[in-house]
């Protein structure tokens, strides 16, 4: 088995260009790709969601996979899969057809009242089962089943279910964490959707986390491996509860197999040579592009147009998590430097709200675009001089990444992902091409603010420290060579030392 192709079952819940909150659709969108490209045979498994529309992204009904049948609240319904026609050699991406579950305007909640679907429960346990029901009809056998976060948590159990009456017994599991603070919590009702559940749920128990049934948790007791997506996520996550969010016992029980591999970039998408969604493409070897992008960028925004005040760019879930408490109480001062400051973002209604508010009283300086918008994304990555990233945590973080690539050099704080791949400038003048801080602290990150500020305006220096940023690389292919060993070793493993039962 070890020297064929890795066939590999990776299943996730949200998958760029189809469908996307945030980073992980990037991620399962880029590795499985690498992957492929790496010589794995890759199976995707992702929900067709009623944004994604079968025609225009040439998903047709898949001919070699059943139809079965799922139960919800006692009802049998019909769920079928479609495939991605577009594929690459080695990489099939099949669509999760269930339009009860799935045929709704958001991935995992309404994007009119902010509120998450109250059925995310069956939601995911079919995207579980599927994967399965995927595999049995096909007669295709994985090496590894690839589970991504909560949503994919149940996917160990339902191996460790399978093995036990002797099916996929090759098989092992991974799952990758792409962000702890998510648990997928359920009252107990769910533990009686989920066929075998019952005797793995007791008060500390496997399925289990303060009285709830807990998809996060079941992935995290009952995979042959986890790692998450950053080395230093990896230490942050089992050092306490502040990273861990109460997994942190969980994961050290594992002992020292809980890893962290860096995201890479999609660097076709993300390459400022060659990005239809700018004005004007650039590269290293010549950067005049660059100043179009900041004038068109100005102009959108409704600033007027200097060389020498920096444009600070931001593009982020706008939640607590990302930094902007203590963001708000600087916004001020760092426009006063001066500098102005473009946010592009949508999420926590009162933030927002404070984020508009800065808009309307301070225009010409502070421009806040609620919402999602891809080419926006681009046009700021490309436009803009300096890119924030105050987080409190960041599992991996993908937009220092692009902001590198794009010359845009990023001020970040020192956590997770932004501390393994922004070094600073000032601390490390051969490698930095950023600027960090410590402390999660307002004054700590105007400091940061202050230096990329004053290192702006030696252009000299600036022009050698974007040079830098943009010569790194940021390419999947090393990672996908590290998880490639991370199945292999997966595979080294004796199968389920499954959790006990009550
Ligand atoms: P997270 O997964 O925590 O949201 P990441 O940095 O890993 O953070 O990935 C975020 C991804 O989502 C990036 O590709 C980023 O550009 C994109 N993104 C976030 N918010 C928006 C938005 N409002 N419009 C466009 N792209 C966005």
């Amino acid at each position: 088995m070890m020297n064929d192709r890795l066939k590999i079952l990776f299943v996730a819940s949200e998958i760029a260009p189809f469908s996307k909150t945030g980073g992980l659709a990037d991620v399962s969108a880029a590795l499985p790709s690498a992957l492929a490209a790496a010589g794995c045979e890759v199976r995707v498994v992702t929900p067709r969601y009623g944004s994604i529309d079968r025609r225009r992204q040439k998903i047709v009904a898949d001919e070699t996979a059943r139809e079965f049948t799922f139960e919800v609240r006692g009802r049998p319904i019909r769920v079928g899969f479609g495939r991605w026609t577009a594929d690459e050699p080695g990489l099939s991406v099949f669509f999760v057809e269930c339009g009860v579950l799935y045929d709704r305007p958001g991935v995992y909640g309404d994007p009119f009242t902010g509120m998450d679907y109250a059925d995310n429960d069956y939601r995911y346990i079919l995207l579980t089962r599927a994967a399965f029901e995927l595999c049995d009809s096909t007669g295709w056998k994985p090496d590894v089943f690839h589970g991504n976060d909560w949503q994919s948590g149940l996917l160990p159990f339902w191996l460790f279910r399978a093995q036990s009456t002797g099916q996929f017994a090759n098989a092992r599991t991974l799952m990758t964490i792409h962000n702890i603070a998510y648990h997928g919590l359920f009252g107990f009702d769910t533990v009686a959707r989920i066929d075998g559940a019952a005797s793995y749920y007791y008060p500390e128990g496997p399925l289990e986390f303060h009285g709830q049934m807990c998809f996060l948790r079941a992935g995290l007791e009952f995979a042959n491996a986890v790692n998450t997506v950053s080395p230093t996520y990896a230490r942050e996550i089992q050092s306490g509860p502040e990273f861990g969010y109460g997994m942190e016992k969980i994961l050290r029980a594992r002992g020292d197999d809980v890893i962290g591999i860096l995201n890479g970039l999609d660097v076709e998408t993300w390459n400022p040579a060659t990005d239809r969604h700018i004005p004007a493409t650039y590269s290293r070897d010549n950067l005049d592009g660059k100043k179009l992008n900041k004038e068109m960028l100005c102009r959108q925004c409704g600033f007027p147009y200097e060389d020498e005040v920096p444009l600070i760019g931001m593009i982020s879930r706008v939640v607590a998590q990302k930094g902007f408490e203590i963001l708000i109480p600087v916004i001020p001062d760092i426009l006063d430097l001066p500098c102005r400051m473009i946010v592009l973002g949508s999420g926590d209604g009162k933030l927002e709200q404070m984020l508009t508010e800065f808009a309307r009283t301070q225009p010409g300086r502070f421009f806040f675009r609620s919402g999602y918008d891809e080419e926006f994304a681009h046009r700021i990555e490309a436009g803009a001089d300096v890119f924030l990233m105050p987080s409190k945590y960041e599992p991996c973080g993908l937009n220092q990444m692009m902001s590198m690539r794009y010359g845009t050099l990023p001020v970040v704080r020192a956590t997770g992902g932004l501390a393994d791949t922004v070094f600073d400038a000032d601390a490390d003048p051969q490698q930095g091409t950023g600027f960090s801080f410590h402390r999660y602290h307002s004054q700590d990150l105007l400091r940061a603010v202050q230096r990329a500020h004053q290192t702006y305006a030696n252009k000299s220096r600036w022009r050698a420290i974007q040079l830098l940023a943009m010569s790194r690389d940021f390419s999947w292919n090393r990672s996908a060579e590290l998880y490639k060993d991370l199945y292999q070793s997966c595979l080294l493993q004796p199968g389920y030392s499954a959790p006990s039962s009550a």
